[in-house]
């Protein structure tokens, strides 16, 4: 299982997330919500290596991950900004980071046939990243990471640019893998109905703090505040 304690980021002067405490359990899938800027980047940041921790503790089963580069941590993300490799071919940025874990190639053909199937890529294995739109970037960056058997999978609001008819088959088909795989995931999303159908359990952030922590069913009929309710969308 997974354990932050006690995770703060500080740029300057600035605390952008301010003890921050978390255990995710083996096959978790926990939503990460709150307003923009409130640090829910900055904290999946910080669990993947890729932001300094400037004090706490990231554990994956016992182990502490700060001393860690990104590449030795076992987790896999999709990021905000998708981060595709530019000069590498769909097909390319899918199979590179399983190559890199040492994967076997029958093992990378059947994942790179799972998630092309599954996120619609069949038609784009060939192409660049410049050659696609946003959506179908966010496709491939979410294959990438799918496609991956990793301890744990980092989402930054993986489904933000797809049209409503596309983001409703995605939300489905994250939930059908959750099913079938119980993949451990910290997962950050705008969107209410992702929080409430694809979560354990659901945190609320405000200001860089933890509001609230709960079932999605818990929230919505127990917010602590105002601010968790309207976040929520429970009935004021
Ligand atoms: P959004 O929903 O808009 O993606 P977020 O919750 O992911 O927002 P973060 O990206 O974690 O927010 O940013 C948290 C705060 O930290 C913001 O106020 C941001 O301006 C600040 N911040 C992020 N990166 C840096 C940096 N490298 N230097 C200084 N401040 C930063
Ligand atoms: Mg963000």
């Amino acid at each position: 299982h997974i354990e932050l304690s006690h995770l703060r980021k500080q740029f300057g002067k600035t605390t952008v997330v301010d003890d921050f405490n978390l255990t995710i359990d083996n096959g978790e899938f926990v939503v990460l919500v709150g307003p923009s800027g409130c640090g829910k980047s900055t904290t999946l940041r910080m669990v993947a290596g890729l932001e300094s921790i400037s004090h706490g503790q990231v554990m994956i089963d016992g182990q502490a991950m700060e001393q860690r580069p990104p590449h030795l941590r076992n987790i896999a993300m999709v990021f905000q900004n998708y981060a595709l490799y530019p000069h590498m071919s769909v097909r390319e940025n899918i199979c590179f980071g399983l190559k890199k874990s040492g994967a076997s190639t029958s093992f990378i053909q059947t994942q790179l046939k799972n998630v092309s199937q599954v996120l619609q890529l069949n038609e784009y294995l060939e192409r660049r990243p410049a050659e696609l739109s946003g959506g179908q970037r966010q496709r491939v960056a979410m294959g990438r990471a799918l496609a991956r058997d990793a301890k744990l999978y980092l989402f930054d609001e993986p489904l933000s640019n797809l049209d409503a008819k596309l983001r409703h088959h995605m939300r489905s088909e994250i939930a059908r893998l959750q099913h079938q795989y119980q993949m451990t995931a910290l997962y950050v999303t705008h969107d209410q109905t992702e929080a409430m159908t694809l979560g354990d359990r659901v945190i609320v952030m405000r200001e860089g703090k933890i509001e609230q922590v709960g079932s999605p069913m818990e929230l919505y009929l127990y917010p602590a505040n105002t601010f968790v309710a309207s976040f929520i969308g429970s009935p004021a």
